[in-house]
């Protein structure tokens, strides 16, 4: 009987791919272990077991497998569950799921490697320069990487080279594996086997006397043993015995001391993890108990807590709950505001239970998580972690907290898999008959309808802990203030007022600005020209610190120009405003007290948003300005004031969901201020004072808020009411891109009618020389999500069978952001 297995291949393919195995490999493989196979002409790739049996493909003839990977599945049955539902879903393969979910370091690829061919003789005079070099290399290592080559010949397009050399028969090609993971091994030391017995010991500590730091050293390593009575780290024997690395060796070299390695998880946790939980309020009691009575009747419950009510420490004692129930918990945030200090708040209860998952982790220190997680140790029992967090393989998981769950971040926007982390979260927690608790003080209309339909339990905590009050918001009217000259610069007086009062009172402040750089446009004063991106239709941004134009879409940039390129004229002006510049009034309005900013130019790096945050929180820095990465759930306890320095550009974003962002993203920033016991006070700066929304935000109003954008939604068939999916086209060539969603459009318009919307160029209609168009496609309440998606893969079908169409790349988002 023959056998074969289907694999998951981490590419978008439409279909498992099917190998040939061996009885014996029948017999071993599982699903969920890995196995490398080979793809195309002469790559191999490290694939997953999805099925095994013994239907031989129809199509093609299969190839035997390569190499067995793993002894045992590492994907476990119900994390396969969940990846399909997202691949159905989200309209995406499976290995694309699979690309997403594992850590790099699993995915062992060939790399292509040449060596000295032995059998010919080469005539070196036959080589040119290039070739020569590499010829010359293999001389003294017998093979070499890629990479290695693009080193000798520093270029990067070395291909050319290769092949003329392997014409001439001068080396071959192989395709080696190689495995990412390395584990960390830690030294340790003991004492040589040779020297165990107390004779020979008193015997080398005689003849150690001679070498008094040596002897030291001997010494202290007896004193720690005794006392600790665990292996002994190199590190530590030197730091407690004062001797060097090279002292240390010596011993080891003359067979005294006998050191060895033992691998240990990259992230250690170093503390106590028994700080007691905080006592609970009562009103945080009680909507504790409401969360419990929800849960009875709901898989999932919406805790609607205004800012600083204390939800994290009610999500404290959910955690508890389950982890006597010896249950593990899944703790979602968005990237950015997984910090130190939330990460730090939870290890004080947690202690080594806790394990964090996020991208500015390594590949290594994932594999490990990943491990832990596997093997449902007691180090992986609370996951904290961003999105993709939600792709790892739990054993048994009780519950599902969605920390921020209205954060737009949570949806994947590029590559597929193209997931909302909260919705599938909810399927994950669904997998498991696990609850899931949504928590946020600014809702998305999403979850607040679905709560007020009944489908989730409502939770609602009004009152701020310590019943600190909510901070008094303030509107000032630009126009009238440019009108009677009270501006300094983008500061209106009452903004300068209240800083100067908060300052002297030896209060910090937040002043935000929703756009990075120093001015997002500049504009000839005689011609109106401004600059604009060569590759996007865009703009470029100055920034004054690096005296540069950028294009915040491509990265491209240049110097910034002395003399207008329309006419000439020196009289190039900047127009609107961002971070940088208002960091740099502030300097001037305040020049004795520190300022600090934090936007993508300033937190680059794994450390430098952590930085900024440390720096503020010990109040080394006064004044913080910065974009919404401020807004993220940051706790700062000395903050009294909170300038939103530009509120139009916000409101005025061409999006349907730009009232209900505007709302969140305010309402967020005037959240970090007085979460002790003064009251905060905002200031934000429109020249629409009479906005619906911003009215709303200075009343707390989130359920008028609600009602009146529910309206428009139910009046634009839009989401919650309508189901979206947006089908985005991309090509160099402008005509081709037309006709590409064109036909497209009209092909969809013929079954989804007066539903379909575009093709239409978005305000941003060319990105890295691809010119960009877009599709909507609206869906009905009463009309089937998976029929839809049904006819718009059977379109999408026959477009890939226009020839023409081929090479323009189809985007499809489902539920898009
Ligand atoms: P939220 O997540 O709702 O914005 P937090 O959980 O961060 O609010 O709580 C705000 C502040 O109040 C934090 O500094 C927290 O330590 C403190 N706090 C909340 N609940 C308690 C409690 N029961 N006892 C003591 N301090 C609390
Ligand atoms: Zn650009």
């Amino acid at each position: 009987m023959l056998h074969f297995i289907d694999v998951i291949l981490p590419i978008p393919l439409q279909k498992a791919f099917t190998y040939h195995i061996t009885e014996a490999e029948s017999a071993f493989l599982k699903p969920g272990m890995r196995v490398a196979v080979p793809f195309g002409k002469s790559k191999i790739y490290t694939a997953l077991v999805y099925t095994i049996h013994q239907n031989p493909p129809t199509a093609y003839e299969a190839k035997t497998i390569h190499q067995i990977l793993d002894d045992s599945p590492v994907i476990t049955g119900s994390q396969l569950k969940h990846w399909e539902w997202i691949s159905k879903y989200y309209m995406c393969s499976l290995g694309e799921v699979m690309r997403a979910a594992m850590p790099n370091a699993f995915l062992i690829e060939s790399e292509t490697t040449i060596s000295k061919n032995d059998k010919v003789t080469v005539d070196e005079s036959d080589l040119k320069d290039e070739e020569f070099l590499i010829y010359e290399a293999l001389q003294r290592q017998s093979s070499l990487k890629i990479n290695d080559i693009v080193s000798i010949l520093d270029k990067k397009r070395v291909l050319p080279v290769i092949n003329s050399l392997v014409k001439k028969g001068v080396v071959n090609l192989q395709e080696e594996l190689y495995e990412k993971y390395t584990p960390k091994l830690v030294r340790y030391v003991k004492l040589h086997h040779n020297h165990k017995s107390q004779e020979k010991l008193q015997e080398l500590l005689e003849v150690l006397s001679r070498a008094p730091k040596q002897r030291e050293v001997v010494l202290t390593l007896f004193t720690m043993e005794a006392a600790l009575k665990k292996p002994i780290k190199v590190t530590d024997l030197s730091e407690k015995s004062g001797a060097s690395s090279s002292i240390i060796k010596a011993l080891i070299d003359k067979d005294i001391l006998e050191e060895y390695h033992i691998q240990t998880d990259r992230v250690q946790f170093e503390g106590e993890g028994d700080a007691d939980a905080k006592h609970l309020s009562d009103a945080q009691q009680k909507a504790y108990n409401e969360v419990e009575a929800a849960f009875q009747e709901k898989s999932v419950a919406l805790l609607h807590g205004v800012t600083s009510s204390g939800k994290t420490e009610i999500y404290v004692q959910l955690i508890q709950k389950q982890l006597d129930l010896g249950k593990q918990i899944l703790y979602l945030l968005p990237e950015i505001a997984l910090t130190t200090q939330l990460v730090q708040r939870l290890q004080d209860y947690f202690g080594e239970k806790v394990a964090v998952f996020h991208s500015r982790y390594t590949s290594n220190e994932r594999v490990e998580v990943w491990q832990n997680m596997l093997n449902n140790s007691e180090k992986a029992q609370v996951i904290i972690g961003a999105r993709s967090s939600l792709l790892l393989p739990f054993r048994n998981l009780g519950l599902i907290i969605v920390d921020e769950e209205h954060e737009q971040s949570f949806k994947q926007f590029d590559p597929a898999p193209r997931y909302h982390a909260r919705d599938a979260a909810i399927v994950l927690a669904h997998i498991f008959q696990a609850k899931t608790l949504l928590g946020s003080a600014t809702p998305s209309l999403e979850t607040y309808y679905n709560a007020t339909q009944g489908k989730y339990g409502l939770v609602e905590l009004n009152t701020r802990y310590n019943n600190v009050v909510m901070p008094d918001i303030e509107l000032v009217d630009l126009a009238d203030k440019y009108k009677r000259k009270r501006m300094k610069g983008h500061f209106s007086d009452r903004l300068i007022e209240e800083m100067t009062e908060t300052l002297e009172e030896g209060h910090q402040i937040i002043l935000f600005q929703n756009r990075r750089g120093y001015s997002p446009i500049i504009e000839c004063t005689t011609c109106g020209t401004s600059p604009q991106c060569p590759n996007c239709d865009v703009s470029l941004t100055y920034h004054q610190y690096r005296d540069q134009l950028r294009c915040h879409y491509c990265g491209y940039n240049s110097l910034m120009l002395k003399s207008c390129q329309g006419c000439g004229n020196a009289t190039l002006d900047t127009k609107g405003f961002g971070t940088e510049q208002i960091e740099q009034e502030v300097r001037t309005l305040f020049p004795e007290k520190k300022v600090a900013r934090m936007d993508l130019d300033t937190t680059r790096g794994k450390y430098g948003f952590e930085k900024i945050i440390n720096n503020f929180e010990q109040r080394e820095v006064d004044i913080l300005v910065g974009t919404q990465m401020l807004t993220k759930g940051l706790d700062f306890r000395h903050v009294k004031l909170v300038g939103i320095m530009n509120a139009d550009n916000l409101l005025n974003f061409p999006d349907f969901r730009a009232h209900e962002r505007s709302y969140q993203l305010m309402a967020q920033v005037s959240g970090r201020a007085g979460r002790t016991d003064l009251r905060g006070k905002v200031l934000i700066q429109t020249y629409n004072p009479h906005h619906n929304i911003l009215q709303q935000v200075s009343t707390n109003a989130y359920k008028e808020m609600y009602a009146e954008q529910m309206d428009e939604r139910y009046n634009f068939k839009y989401p919650p009411v309508y189901r979206l999916i947006k089908i985005t086209f991309k090509h160099k060539d402008y005509n081709r891109v037309n006709l590409a969603a064109d036909w497209y459009a009209k092909s969809l318009k013929q079954i989804f009618k007066a539903n379909v919307l575009g093709p239409e160029a978005p305000p941003v209609a060319r990105i890295r020389n691809l010119f960009h168009k877009n599709i909507l496609v609206k869906i009905p309440p009463n009309q089937s999500l998976g029929k839809t998606k049904e006819v718009i893969l059977r379109i999408d079908t026959s477009f890939n069978a226009v020839k023409d169409f081929r090479s323009v790349r189809v985007i499809i988002n489902v539920d898009n952001y």
